[in-house]
């Protein structure tokens, strides 16, 4: 038989499926050590044949298998194949994706541990033993009948030779088991609800066939228990079933939820986890022990067999698109999966993205709604205060008077408040406010980022440190400002004016170690009153149920960055920031403070009123063209050297030029241009822009994937639908 090997080296231009000759026993899936150059290395097979094209001669031996069952589905080979062509990937890329890395380079193990079972009378041989030997006899007073020890603990209290001794006389048996490592969570009791008519349809609808269904629901309306019961009947019937939960929405509480509900079935798949445990996870999936993955972004690529289901809870969430290689967007890879085991999928949110909501409505997806909270609660109301009327009444502070009542009322109720800091598209830069010269990068030309704990202007793209500015390089002026409002200036601002509040900061700085982000919303969970300010990382499923008031310090921040998708993400974190508010007995309150007041989003924002903005923002988008109407494809040229990467650039420009002239009705926008950030790592960046129409899409996009190839000089990236365009 010959088998097709993808052989497994990273960092090599070596991306080629090799023929090799297989003895019977060799199956599709399984790793296997092959012959390659001068070397042996590790490779898997993705596809048994009789006949090949190479030479007699030249094809050689597989050496041996590594593992005696596959690590690769069938299914896993197809997705791959897909992926490769829709995403111009590399096969070894493609990979990683579907193996834990720990597993390829073999750096962790099964957990073995091993036992001693009493399988002989102790007190009978005891007889036999002399009285001087103290070990041997304490050994066999301490070990009873058919009990089982581990041999580590026996060892440690009474020698290595006392065990042995018995083991040889037949009273004592060893046994090798395997341990599972298991993500820890909370013990919590597991309330099973009876469903309300409308999550009772949703359940229904969702496992009468096999369509994409949006579930459009408000926050608190009961989705998870929809997701829950969903996943219930898939198991039932003997299927397995994938939920998807943006990274930082996944939570203990979230995870104990899905334990206390499916216990041991429940397999749980993120960054978090350490390596024994994922790895130990992954394989309770592919060995089918676990038939519930749970799961961040790349659990979509888990082992899972005859699945039943795949659920994206947040789906709006930009974290579900891959942005660095391998890049990928996890609905196409969930859409393929659902296609390939006839499975139904649901994408679930209370605001859905743009382009989802209109494949709802135009019945490309069966559209699924939960409008009220769970027992009719109310959503909390939703208060716009003008920030310049505020400056005009002479308060130049960062609280409103509007914000700074309620927060009286909320602390002195002994309830909790949770104050939001865009930090969208934004960052706290260093301004000299005599010039306006602002602090940059000298190596990416960025604007750099004050960190007050350190007092060091950082860039974010590099990592490199400077000093803080105390006079203006430009114009020997001291009048050196911090540009905007952080987390830490609320945080040093409300210990000022509550000294024995608990006051929690929670952003990129606080939770830079492993727990420290579970840590902080414990401990806020714990305190009444309390007050949590943080970034969009508060924002999202968080269930408090004595948070009273949300305050929302600047709201303008995301709505002036430069993305065509700034009013819609607003629109969404604001909605989502609110939902924390009130979902217990005690009625909720917001207040959003801005700059713009009469902006539409914020009206659409107070009213819960998403359908509106949806027509509103579709219409722009279609007057623009810019997505959902068309693709935005951005290709991204990049070297050390500006001469090469501007001369390549411009060569690959005139051949799109061409293309446009073929698909003259499908290109909306096209041209070439340095890159908003100019250099990364002392890379210079240039980049060709253009949006298309669907109408040609996936030949336009072929096309151009041929095009770029031609260019190997500098490095180029096409992008495809880019969630960021620095
Ligand atoms: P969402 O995910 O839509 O924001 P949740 O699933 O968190 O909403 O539900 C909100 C609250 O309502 C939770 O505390 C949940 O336990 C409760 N809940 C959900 N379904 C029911 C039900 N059918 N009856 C009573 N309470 C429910
Ligand atoms: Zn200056
Ligand atoms: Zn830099």
């Amino acid at each position: 038989m010959i088998a097709e090997v993808i052989v497994d080296i990273t960092n090599s231009m070596v991306d080629k499926i090799f023929d090799y000759y297989a003895s019977e026993d060799v199956t599709v899936g399984q790793r296997v050590i092959v012959p390659f150059g001068k070397r042996n290395i590790q490779g898997f097979v993705i596809n048994l044949k009789q006949e090949t094209t190479v030479d007699e001669e030249k094809l050689k031996n597989i050496i041996s298998t590594v593992d005696d069952y596959p690590l690769i589905l069938p299914e896993h080979i197809e997705i791959m194949h897909f992926m490769v062509k829709k995403y111009h990937l590399r096969f070894v890329d493609c990979l990683r994706l579907f193996i834990p890395a720990q597993l390829r380079s073999e750096n962790v193990k099964p957990l073995v541990k091993t036992y001693i079972i009493v399988s002989g009378d102790p007190q009978k041989f005891k007889k036999t033993v002399r009285s001087n030997a103290k070990n041997l006899l304490a050994l066999c007073e301490y070990i009873k009948p058919n009990q089982s020890y581990l041999k580590s603990e026996l060892v440690s209290k009474f020698t290595q030779s006392a065990v042995s001794k018995l083991i040889e006389n037949g009273i004592l048996r060893q046994e090798k088991i395997e341990e599972k490592r298991t993500p820890p969570s909370i013990d919590i009791q597991c309330q099973k609800h009876k469903l309300t008519p409308l999550q009772q349809r949703a359940v229904d609808e969702i496992i009468s066939d096999n369509s994409i269904s949006l579930l459009f629901g408000v926050t608190g309306s009961g989705k998870t228990e929809v997701y829950m019961s969903v996943i219930e009947k898939v198991v039932q019937n003997g299927k397995n079933a994938i939920m998807l939960v943006p990274e930082i929405s996944l939570t203990p509480q979230v995870l104990s939820n899905f334990r206390a509900r499916f216990g041991n079935n429940v397999a749980i798949l993120h960054s978090g986890l350490s390596v024994g445990e994922r790895f130990d996870e992954w394989r309770r999936v592919l060995f089918g022990e676990a038939h519930i993955v749970v799961g961040a972004r790349s659990a979509i690529f888990a082992p899972v067999k005859n699945l039943g289901v795949i659920i994206i809870d947040e789906e709006h969430e930009t974290s579900y698109i891959s942005e660095s290689n391998p890049r990928y967007n996890t609905l196409h890879i969930a859409k393929f999966r659902s296609e390939y085991n006839n499975c139904p999928l649901v994408l679930a949110s209370a605001t859905p993205d743009i382009a989802s909501y209109q494949k709802a409505l135009s019945g490309e997806y069966k559209l699924l709604e939960l409008p009220k909270r769970i027992n009719d609660k109310p959503m909390p109301k939703i208060q716009i205060v003008d920030m310049l009327s505020e400056i005009r009444n002479g308060n130049t502070g960062m609280f409103s008077s509007a914000l700074l009542f309620e927060l009286d009322k909320c602390i002195k109720e002994k309830h909790q408040a949770m104050l939001f800091i865009n930090r969208r598209g934004y960052s706290s830069f260093m301004r000299c406010t005599n010039c306006g010269y602002v602090a940059k990068c000298t190596d990416c030309d960025v604007t750099l980022v004050y960190h007050k704990k350190e007092d060091k202007l950082k860039c974010h793209y590099c990592g490199k440190r400077f000093k803080a500015l105390t006079i203006c390089p430009q114009c020997k002026s001291t009048a050196i400002r911090n540009g905007a409002i952080g987390t830490e200036q609320v945080v040093s601002a409300l210990k000022e004016m509550y000294k024995d509040v608990p006051i929690f900061q929670m952003d990129n700085d606080t939770t830079r170690t492993k727990n420290a982000y579970q840590r902080i919303l414990s401990e806020f969970g714990k305190s009444k009153p309390g007050i949590l300010v943080g970034t969009q990382m508060i924002a999202k499923g968080h269930d408090f149920s004595d948070v009273t008031l949300v305050g929302i310090i600047d709201a303008d921040q995301s709505l002036y960055h430069t993305d065509y998708k700034s009013t819609e993400k607003t629109f969404e974190l604001i909605t989502q920031m609110s939902g924390r508010a009130g979902r217990d007995k005690v009625e909720g309150k917001v207040i959003l403070q801005t700059y713009a007041p009469r902006h539409y989003a914020y009206r659409f924002i107070a009213n819960y009123d998403y359908k509106s903005f949806f027509d509103k923002e579709l219409n722009i988008r279609k007057n623009t063209m810019f997505p959902p109407f068309t693709t935005i494809l951005r290709l991204l040229f990049s070297s050390q050297n500006e001469e090469i990467v501007r001369e390549t650039t411009k060569l690959c420009y005139n051949d799109i030029k061409h293309l446009r002239d073929e698909y003259l009705e499908d290109f909306v926008y096209l041209d070439a241009m340095k890159s908003p950030i100019r250099k990364i790592k002392n890379n210079i960046r240039y980049q060709i822009l253009m949006r298309i129409k669907h109408t040609h899409e996936n030949e336009i996009i072929d096309k151009i994937y041929k095009i770029c190839d031609k260019y190997n000089k500098v490095s180029v990236f096409v992008e495809i639908d880019p969630q960021n365009l620095s």
